[in-house]
């Protein structure tokens, strides 16, 4: 066998139009068609009573050595009886207990039929299995890639979750296709290389699941696309008997095959099932307590909703157990999912909590206990949760919790042939982590949300059951129950308090929790709250409102319940767009904000600034000026009185305008006494340069004349100088040549007189270097 999803073709195609060419020949010179023909011979003449091994039965080498090198050497009852039939192509209603065998019933045939046919990739897909879970397409998949090793067909497991794309390209050379109802459709209705023309057989596992409402849509345009002139088997061990169904599928003379009809119980005889009556309250405790006392199996423990297995699944991971602990539900990533699946088959003890995906089908080795926190829906869930043990003649044991309002469960199961033992709780064995709960809520909101989320989402299943004799919504100790998850105030499950309203009945709920989804309605459910709160303290009351949507249960996709025949009230698409145009406009304006900070009770920041001193100084709200803001805040001991606080701001504002033509006079004051502070520095300043400048003066005494260096012309020069400009610039001009002439002195004595006449004459400007070399011309003569 080889698998589209490992990409693992074997290179051996068969083409069948050359088979025909040589048909003739064919009898003479093909020995596998003679192995099958001989093979076919023998299907009319098995005898069920004397199979033994599957030695025994007329399959072929292929399919023989894949058997046996999985361990397979015996068929089981549904296996010899169902293969009897269907290697000769009829329709089957398989029916067996839970662990029997079903799986190699159908995937024995279906190789088997394939291979007579001679089927090859090219002939395109050849079988269809359908099965409601993706774990379980994904287990028989693997069974099939196991036992079809040494054939050359090719399977694919087709299943949401996956890469599409990668499906998509390789949909044309798939034999065998095991998938799930959704993503099938998807590729018959988008994928243009889905054929399924050549469709020989169909089977659906699990059928009674793939029929009921969940499925119904997807189904019927399933059943529609597939080629009419086929085989179709049906497998459960809880096989739908209805006409109805039946039809859908336009079987024809069903053969029905179930082993264990006439057995006295409908449950696997390795089994030893028992229940307890419990309140809600204390399931958590129970459930605590039963892992602690089982720390070394493998358990599996159901709950009705997603919601309520990963809060359970967490709180009880902070609060370490000493044992694995794994979760199961259905809105996780597909391939977490997967990773937890193969993760709790390898444990030899940890405990699984799942929502019922867990429950039909699936092969956990070796698994002890199973538990059922929440009650079944029907009796045919309950046969598939405990059927996840005691599987293929294995022994094992379950729980069932039950409330008193669900002990009408007892009588279905009685009417199922279902054996279950009542058995009582040792109250002082129980160990209850309540309290540790509490403390992780008050640390971790995120926490405290999941715990809230769970507790309305299991209300909300309990409403949504449609065995209305053992589910009564209305029964239910809601507060007591919210308390044993940890959380101190219990949440507001909306649509209970409504049916409540209706039905006249008053539970007895102490106090309410604000959601704050509902800007409108808030005021008056903290009326509500506030006025039916009798016996609880202030401290008690919730600080922080918060938001529980009982709406947004996006539970396991596949199993999620969709009855049409409860009575709960859904909003109309109509209702739904009116609300979502009436979220979108309302605005958030400030007096809300204020409101929310006013019940939160959140005091402003405060701003301390300290001055040079390090003394601090609070800038803060400053405090109020006017005598009608003082009254006003003495006055008001919460909620705004929007017009008096108008007139307090009126009030207020005069003295902020004082205040602030106070600050800029002070201002103006401050910068005009620094402008005559700086005046008068600079006057200061100016006769402290006259002092300084003749008191710092170089004493130059020592330096030789420099007349005697350049001649009496400078003086003269000098004079020049002083004849073409003003008096004012005339000083100047003597000071800076004078300084010039001071520079040059100092450096006299160490350097040549032309090195210095040069300098000289670059450090003058043109006129001042003319005249000079005219008096040098001059003195040279
Ligand atoms: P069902 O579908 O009836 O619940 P499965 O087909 O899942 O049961 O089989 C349950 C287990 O029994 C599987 O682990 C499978 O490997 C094992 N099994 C099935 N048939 C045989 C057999 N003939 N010999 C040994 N083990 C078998
Ligand atoms: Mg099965």
């Amino acid at each position: 066998m080889s698998s589209k999803n490992e990409d693992n073709i074997k290179n051996k195609p068969k083409v069948k139009g050359k088979v025909k060419v040589f048909k003739n020949k064919k009898k003479f010179l093909d020995p596998e068609s003679a192995l099958i023909e001989k093979l076919q011979e023998k299907y009319e003449d098995i005898d069920v009573g004397t199979v033994n091994t599957f030695a025994n039965l007329p399959l072929s080498s292929k399919t023989l050595k894949g058997l046996k090198e999985c361990g397979y050497t015996k068929p089981t009852e549904i296996q010899k009886e169902t293969i009897k039939l269907a290697l000769t192509g009829k329709d089957i209603l398989g029916a067996a207990q839970t662990g029997s065998g079903k799986t190699l019933a159908f995937l024995i045939p279906i190789l088997e039929r394939l291979y007579c046919k001679q089927w090859t990739r090219l002939d395109g897909l050849g079988a269809l299995v359908i099965t409601p879970l993706r774990e379980l397409a994904y287990q028989i998949f693997e069974e099939l890639r196991r036992i079809g090793e040494h054939h050359e067909f090719s399977a694919g497991l087709i299943i949401g979750g996956k890469d599409l794309k990668f499906e998509r390209n390789r949909m044309d050379q798939c034999n065998i296709m095991i998938c799930t109802p959704g993503r099938l459709l998807q590729h018959m209705d988008e994928n243009p290389l889905f054929n399924c023309v050549n469709m020989e057989i169909l089977v659906l596992d699990e059928a009674d699941k793939c029929l009921d409402m969940g499925f119904e849509q997807t189904m019927n345009a399933i059943i529609a696309n597939l080629p009419e002139k086929r085989q179709t088997m049906l497998f459960s061990a809880t096989q739908t008997k209805s006409v109805r169904d039946l039809a859908r599928l336009s079987l024809k003379e069903p053969q029905y095959v179930s082993v264990h009809e006439h057995s006295e119980y409908s449950t696997p005889t390795g089994l030893q099932q028992s229940y307890v009556v419990c309140e809600l309250k204390d399931k958590v405790s129970i459930i605590w307590s039963f892992i602690k006392n089982h720390l070394k199996q493998k358990i599996i423990i159901f709950f009705a909703s997603c919601k309520e297995v990963k809060y359970v699944y967490e709180v009880f991971c902070k609060l370490r157990p000493g044992v694995s602990l794994l979760a199961l539900y259905g809105t996780l990533h597909q391939l977490r999912r997967m990773d937890i699946y193969e993760n709790f088959c390898k444990k030899t003890s940890a405990v699984l909590f799942a929502t019922d995906i867990a429950a039909r089908g699936l092969h956990f080795p070796e698994v002890h206990w199973v538990v059922q926190a929440d009650c079944p829906e029907d009796s045919a869930t309950y046969i598939h949760r405990v059927g996840r043990t005691a599987r293929y003649n294995r022994g094992g044991e379950s729980l069932l919790l039950l409330m008193p309002s669900e002990l009408q469960m007892l009588e279905n199961l009685e009417e199922r042939k279902i054996p279950v033992e009542k058995i009582e709780i040792n109250p002082l064995k129980l160990n209850n982590p309540v309290r540790k709960m509490e403390a992780f809520l008050a640390k971790d909101p995120t926490l405290k949300d999941t715990a809230q989320r769970a507790f309305v989402s299991y209300a909300k299943s309990i409403f949504l059951m449609k065995d209305k004799k053992v589910f009564n919504v209305q029964a239910l100790d809601t507060d007591s129950f919210a308390h044993s998850l940890g959380l101190a105030i219990p949440p507001r499950i909306r649509f209970l308090q409504r049916l409540n309203a209706r039905t006249g009945n008053t539970p007895k709920t102490k106090k309410h929790i604000y959601i704050d989804d509902d800007e409108d309605n808030k005021e008056k459910e903290i009326a509500k709250a506030v006025s039916t709160d009798s016996g609880v303290s202030d401290e008690e009351k919730p600080h922080v409102p918060f938001h529980v949507p009982d709406d947004s249960d996006s539970d396991d996709g596949v199993l999620r319940v969709k009855r049409k025949d409860h009575d709960i009230e859904l909003p109309t698409d109509f209702e739904l767009e009116e609300n979502t145009k009436n979220r979108k406009k309302k605005p958030v304006t400030k007096a809300a904000v204020a409101k929310k900070l006013l019940k939160k009770k959140i005091v402003p920041n405060k701003k301390i600034v300290f001055d040079d001193d390090g003394e601090a100084v609070t800038v803060g709200f400053k405090d109020k000026q006017s005598e009608l803001a003082q009254q006003y805040e003495n006055e008001n001991e919460g909620g705004i009185d929007i017009e008096k606080a108008k007139l307090v701001l009126k009030e207020e504002d005069k003295f902020d305008k004082q205040l602030f033509k106070d600050k800029v006079k002070a201002k103006h004051k401050e910068e005009k006494r620094k402008l005559k502070a700086q005046r008068k520095q600079e006057e200061d300043e100016k006769d402290e340069f006259g002092e300084s400048s003749s008191d710092n003066e170089p004493d130059l005494s020592w330096l030789p004349d420099p007349d005697k260096i350049y001649g009496e012309k400078d003086e003269d020069e000098e004079e020049s100088f002083i004849k073409t400009n003003d008096s004012d610039h005339k000083a100047k001009k003597t000071k800076k040549r004078k300084f010039k002439a001071e520079k040059l002195i100092k450096e006299a004595p160490v350097k040549k007189k032309k090195q210095r006449l040069k300098e000289i004459s670059t450090s003058l400007n043109v006129n001042e270097a003319e005249e000079l070399a005219m008096m040098l011309l001059k003195s040279k003569q």
